[in-house]
């Protein structure tokens, strides 16, 4: 069965590279009107070149107040995808308030926030919608020197319950996708030397492709999951059954 995007319209966070750029893509080829959100104007021009129609908001979600702007004409949405993250190493011993803080704003007081603007336009309008969240299956086990990035992540799962059951009465959906390494420049960065080897420790031996992410974030989105709320979806190769 094939669900069509045509004339919806979506917020893609994080969408100037890796698994967000492919959402955000595959979003406008199937027909909808995509809004992308990310931090980086180059890799927005790239995408626009790419996407001729497309419409790009520079933005760091970092800053509350500066989402809040560049969001307040946004029109009222179909969908939103909470994509954008950071990862940064640090071992407990080594931990810093300025990366918990840094890691925490983007990971997730953006998603709450960038949540609130879009639900509360679809709520006005008494429109019907769907809120997807990039976790991680690092928001549900522990990596190594990723303690605050996995509570980043862990976050985003209540996040998703919680904001699931404020929404329901709105017939608003909010679930989350769970990727396990995704060889992006995320991944590569934080696996660097040893991603062969944790590769070959998942069940399925194989990464997931951004594609694979996107697949799953779509089938969220749309009406073939539309008795699916609060709900986690992995992306993971079979990683969580390690
Ligand atoms: P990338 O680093 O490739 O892309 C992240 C995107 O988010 C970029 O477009 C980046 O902007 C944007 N971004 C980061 N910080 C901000 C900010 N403050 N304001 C606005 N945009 C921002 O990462 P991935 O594509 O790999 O990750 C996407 C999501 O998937 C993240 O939430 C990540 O945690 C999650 N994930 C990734 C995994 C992986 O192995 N790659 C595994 C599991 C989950 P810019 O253009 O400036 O770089």
């Amino acid at each position: 069965m094939h669900y069509s995007f045509k004339g919806k319209k979506v917020l893609v966070t994080g969408a100037g590279q890796g698994i967000g750029k492919d959402i955000a893509k595959t979003l406008f080829e199937e027909g909808a009107t995509v809004y992308a959100l990310s931090r980086t104007a180059e890799n927005l021009k790239k995408l626009e070149n790419e996407c001729p129609g497309i419409t790009t908001i520079l933005c760091d979600l970092g800053d509350w107040k500066a989402t809040e702007k560049a969001l307040e004409n946004l029109e009222t949405l179909d969908y939103l995808v909470n994509n954008a993250g950071i990862a940064l190493k640090q071992k407990l011993s080594e931990s810093t308030e300025e990366t918990f803080d840094l890691m925490f704003n983007v990971n997730v007081k953006s998603f709450i926030n960038v949540t609130k603007i879009v639900t509360n336009k679809m709520i006005a309008e008494g429109k019907k919608g769907a809120v997807v969240n990039v976790s991680s299956v690092g928001g549900l086990k522990a990596g190594p020197e990723l303690m605050i990035y996995n509570c980043t992540k862990a976050s985003v799962e209540m996040l998703t319950k919680s904001m699931a059951k404020q929404l329901a009465p709105h017939n608003i959906r909010v679930n989350s996708i769970n990727p396990t390494v995704v060889l992006t420049g995320m991944g590569i960065e934080l696996w660097n030397k040893v991603a062969e080897d944790y590769r070959k420790t998942l069940p399925l031996q194989q990464f997931p492709k951004t594609e694979h992410c996107t697949n799953a974030v779509l089938f969220l989105l749309s009406d073939l999951s539309e008795m699916t709320t609060g709900s986690y979806l992995p992306v993971d190769a079979g990683d969580l059954l390690n």
